[in-house]
């Protein structure tokens, strides 16, 4: 056995043996025999979708007096929260804004929060008694700009599937998902999931310390919707800490939605977390769900999403016949296209829509099948990026085995 304290000093040595959970995988696949000696630290990390996200900013409005306390509040439209201090005739607002508020179809609290950790100005409205007082802000003056998630790292979250004639519109899909059984969508990055490779919460727990979006942030618990069977995590980061191509907004069918990235560095300290290091996608379970409904009615495993399929989806310009306007790039949830030229690689998410909304076949990715009910389904959409949350992982590799990222053990349990 090992304790966090012994590989925190071998980190500071710079003598920490560091893998990421893909290599660590592919090792063992290959037929070597590692052991709790040979590694100190697993990074882990997921990137996708996550409704569950909000942000808690201070700003300062105007000068004191000049209104009473702010009753509604806007940023770039986007409708915030004030409170729950009044904050009474001091001239600043306490604001709660969730990732899923839209100010219209295509832009929401997703896309505010990724402006923001850009640097870019975004509009503050605010009404106080029919008063309406407006100005432009940037993250580096907000008093405390501090991002929570209440429910990250969904451990085995469903696939969905439309069984009925309809065509379904979902936040868990870009056109909507039709039916009966044409195509699935799925989220979850499979084996290197943090929660997948500790799913009894030894070693990831309150206080353990993570990257939020790419910001050194802590888990608080576990999040809502969280069971045993199911669990997934809240955490809380500084949001002028994070990486804009860490996190975002995403167009579903059924308006804009927030993507949220999550990496934990999990210690190494005895046989039963190495062991359960070894889950592989394909001993992973796929709940799939209805869309209706929202109930798994039977189950396939993630060796079918991420095993044998292309995680990036690539983009032929020579094979782009220049349609006006361009339906790929008009439906693109996180409008990574530049049509004739290329994907932007730090919006694109590889989701796969593009490949299906494509006049031409300028665009190219294997999303690959899943059996349901003994019939493969073509996968149409991934609401998580594999290829975004394997960077992660080799930023915080990166991270701990430079120095810059030393572990903090829990402090309390998640059950
Ligand atoms: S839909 Fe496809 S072929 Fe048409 S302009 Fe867009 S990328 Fe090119
Ligand atoms: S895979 Fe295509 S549709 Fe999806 S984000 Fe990338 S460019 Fe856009």
């Amino acid at each position: 056995m090992k304790s966090i304290e012994d590989i925190n000093q071998k980190i500071s040595r710079g003598e920490a043996a560091v893998l990421t959970a893909a290599e660590l995988k592919r090792r063992i696949a290959e037929g070597e025999h590692l052991t709790v000696s040979d590694v100190d630290v697993v990074t882990t990390a997921t990137f996708g979708i996550m409704s569950g996200t909000l942000a808690l900013l201070h700003i300062h409005v105007s000068e004191p007096g000049t209104f009473h306390h702010a009753e509604k509040a806007w940023l770039n439209g986007v409708p915030a929260i004030p409170g729950p201090c009044p904050n009474e005739r001091i001239g600043v607002v306490d604001l709660v804004v969730f990732g899923t508020s839209r100010a219209n179809p295509s832009y929401g609290g997703g896309h505010l929060f990724r402006d923001l950790v850009e640097g870019k100005k975004v509009e503050l409205v605010i009404e106080a008694a029919g008063i309406e007082i407006s100005r432009k802000v940037t993250l580096s003056e907000l008093g405390l700009a501090r991002m929570v998630t209440t429910r990250s790292a969904f451990m085995n979250y469903q696939a969905f599937i439309n069984r009925s004639q309809s065509t379904v519109k979902t936040i868990f899909s870009v056109q909507g998902i039709s039916g009966p059984y044409r195509e699935v969508t799925v989220s979850g990055c499979g084996d290197i999931n943090p929660l997948q490779n500790d799913p009894q919460g030894r070693v990831i727990g309150v206080g353990s310390r993570v990257l939020l979006n790419g910001g050194m942030g802590y888990i608080m618990g576990q999040g809502t919707r969280s069971s045993r069977e199911h669990p997934n995590l809240a955490a809380f980061a500084d949001m002028k800490e994070m990486v804009p191509d860490m996190m975002g907004g995403f167009v579903t069918a059924d308006g804009p939605e927030c993507i949220t990235s999550l990496g934990v560095a999990i210690p190494v300290i005895d046989n039963t977390i190495l062991d359960s290091i070894r889950i592989s996608n394909a001993g992973i379970p796929l709940p799939i769900a209805d869309i209706e409904d929202r109930t798994a009615f039977t189950s396939s495993h993630y060796g079918e999403v991420w095993d044998h399929t292309d995680l990036v989806i690539t983009y032929s310009p020579e094979a782009c016949l220049q349609c006006e306007p361009c339906q790929a790039a008009a439906i693109c949830p996180t409008r990574a296209i530049i049509p004739g030229e290329k994907i932007d690689p730090l919006r694109c998410v590889h989701c796969g829509t593009c490949i299906r909304e494509c006049i031409g076949d300028a665009f190219y990715g294997d999303l690959g099948t899943i059996t349901v009910d003994g019939t493969p389904v073509p996968i149409t959409c991934r609401q998580s990026s594999r290829e975004h949350a394997l960077r992660i992982c080799d930023h915080l590799k990166a991270l701990v085995t430079e120095g810059k990222f030393h572990l903090m053990g829990k402090c309390g349990n998640l059950w």
